[in-house]
């Protein structure tokens, strides 16, 4: 079966980001951008079930600028068969950009689609679940354990206080979590066999979708500084403090 694997560009996890001083976003001029670690997650799964035998082909998708094609080739490295860029300069909405997806979906005709639970730069946590409304499509989402039987694949969800293990019927969307497994890295002989596998470009245009938004962020800002701690000299003086300064005891 074909798996399509959605995977978004973001600011690397290890970077300290700091938001433009005009508070229309974050500073993104000279800032190290990498895979979003849950698309990695996505990556990974579908390469388990290349080699498992269950998958026959890997593509990876992106919606973004053209720079996105070096998280692309990070998917190839990584395994999967073959790249599309739907390339756009602007800034897309979650439902732009699930639109987008949707068309490659109506293209590629996956019987498995895997997105990230989300993408650490926007928080968002709804492209996935909104391709799958557009595609009507079952989904399963935070999974913590894929496994695919014959037309349907059953996912095991990271829900509060436990887990829930639902049975989708083929095509299927699934959002991985954390849990999900352990990207290993790409071997460098992977990475350069990486460069001469397949990349489409394609835009919204030559797919027809409109990414006109309905969202308007209205600013962004940084998180209010916290003030220094301060050490105790005893239990007493903790109790005392958390009772009298703090009032939360
Ligand atoms: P979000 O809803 O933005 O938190 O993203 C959830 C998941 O949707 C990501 O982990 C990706 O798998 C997918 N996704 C979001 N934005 C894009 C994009 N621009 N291109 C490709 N996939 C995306």
């Amino acid at each position: 079966m074909k798996i399509l694997v959605a995977v978004k560009r973001v600011v690397d996890y290890n970077v300290k980001v700091r938001v433009k001083a005009d508070q229309s976003g974050v500073e993104l001029a000279n800032v190290k951008m990498a895979l979003n670690p849950f698309c990695e997650i996505a990556v990974e799964e579908a390469v388990r079930l290349k080699e498992q035998g269950v998958a026959s082909e890997i593509v990876v998708v992106s919606v973004g600028p053209a720079t996105a094609q070096e998280q692309l080739r990070t998917a190839l490295a990584l395994g999967a068969d073959r790249a599309v860029l739907v390339e756009s300069a602007e800034e897309l909405s979650s439902l732009a950009v699930a639109k987008l997806l949707k068309a490659v979906v109506d293209r590629e005709q996956p019987q498995l689609v895997i997105t990230g639970k989300q993408a650490i730069d926007s928080d968002n946590n709804q492209t996935g679940q909104m391709l799958a409304a557009l595609c009507g499509f079952a989904q399963g989402t935070f999974a913590s354990r894929v496994e695919v039987a014959g037309d349907s694949v059953k996912v095991t969800r990271e829900i509060d206080g436990g887990l829930q293990t639902v049975a989708l019927k083929l095509p299927a969307i699934v959002t991985t979590d954390l849990r999900l497994n352990e990207p290993h890295y790409a071997s460098l002989p992977n990475i350069m066999k990486a460069k001469k596998k397949p990349l489409d470009l394609l835009t919204p245009q030559a797919l027809g979708v409109s990414t006109a938004s309905t969202l308007k962020v209205l600013k962004v800002e940084a998180p209010a500084a916290r003030s220094a701690g301060i050490k105790v000299k005893s239990v007493a003086e903790l109790v005392e403090k958390l009772k009298n300064e703090a009032k939360v005891i």
